[in-house]
């Protein structure tokens, strides 16, 4: 079954899928994305991604490529054309294609818009969280604006591939002041000796994820408090339990950070019980 795309206005198979050499995403990373989790042909929490992808085109002064009631439209057509009935939907705006200069390309340049979708094995995601994923810590080096859901991603590919190398799955970023920020690609979490879930507030150097959003409606229904505030590694690894949330890992179990087990080296239970409850909760629109 070959994959199809959708690529500035056209539905194209993915393997011919491209676009232009002077785009500004390829030559200076100037775009922003969203990745939506599909589960049992259910685009997950599209309201929450479409708000949040308003807000990085805003704060990056990039145009609605076409307007923002029809985009969930073709994410929906994307997701049907490819078959995918569990996996992953991804959106992604560029300033468009000019002549490359540092300054905005002029008034009237269309942003592009790209989306794509891929299935997922649920299967292989289930027995994932019944092991629980290692995680490494790594010296915050990216800019100050990582709310913005910017396709500038290359410090977290670095972390993410020493990670990789080390035997991990996530690579956490630490700030100065020794708290963790967040994931490559996840937020991070623990829950105390109290069961209180911590997680860092999200107005400012992390990106608000949406999986995080929805854990507190989550949270809220479970009858967990959440404590927004900073922590640091070695209360983490002191901690009952430790996950990561993003919308293709959901609250994922972390039973290692830099080698060191977490609590007894199994996920815990509540984690094991948010990751149960979210599909339940999360705002569902069929694909
Ligand atoms: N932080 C970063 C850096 C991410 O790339 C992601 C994944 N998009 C997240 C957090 C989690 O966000 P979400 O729950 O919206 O997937």
């Amino acid at each position: 079954m070959p994959r199809i795309a959708y690529v500035n206005g056209r539905y194209v198979a993915h393997a011919e899928a491209s676009v232009h050499i002077e785009d500004r995403g390829y030559q200076f990373a100037d775009g922003v994305y969203e990745v939506c989790e599909v589960a049992r042909g259910f685009i997950v929490d599209m309201p929450r991604h479409l708000a949040r992808l308003n807000r990085s085109l805003t704060e990056l002064s990039i145009d609605w490529p076409i307007t923002r009631g029809v985009l969930p439209l073709v994410m929906g057509e994307v997701v049907r054309r490819n078959h995918v009935v569990d996996g992953l939907v991804y959106v992604q705006v560029t300033r468009g294609v000019a002549s490359r200069e540092f300054f905005f390309p002029p008034a009237g340049t269309k942003p592009s818009l790209v989306v794509t979708a891929k299935k997922a094995d649920p299967a292989a995601a289930a027995k994932r969280a019944e092991s629980g994923i290692r995680v490494i810590t790594v010296p915050e080096n990216r800019w100050d604006r990582v709310d913005i859901k910017s396709v500038g991603l290359l410090p977290n590919v670095l972390a993410k591939q020493k990670a990789k190398e080390a035997g991990a799955q996530e690579a956490w970023f630490v700030d100065v002041d020794g708290t963790v920020k967040e994931g490559g690609s996840s937020n991070a979490w623990i829950i105390t000796r109290d069961g209180v879930l911590v997680t860092r507030p999200a107005e400012h150097g992390i990106l608000r994820g949406i999986t995080r959003t929805t854990l507190f409606d989550v949270a809220a229904k479970l009858g967990l408090k959440i404590e927004e505030r900073g922590f640091s590694v070695a209360e983490a690894k002191a901690a009952r339990e430790v996950f990561i949330s993003s919308a293709t890992t959901i609250a994922m179990p972390v039973v290692a950070i830099d080698g060191a087990p977490v609590a007894n080296g199994h996920p815990g239970s509540i984690t094991v019980s948010l990751r149960r409850a979210f599909f339940d909760v999360a705002e569902k629109s069929p694909a």
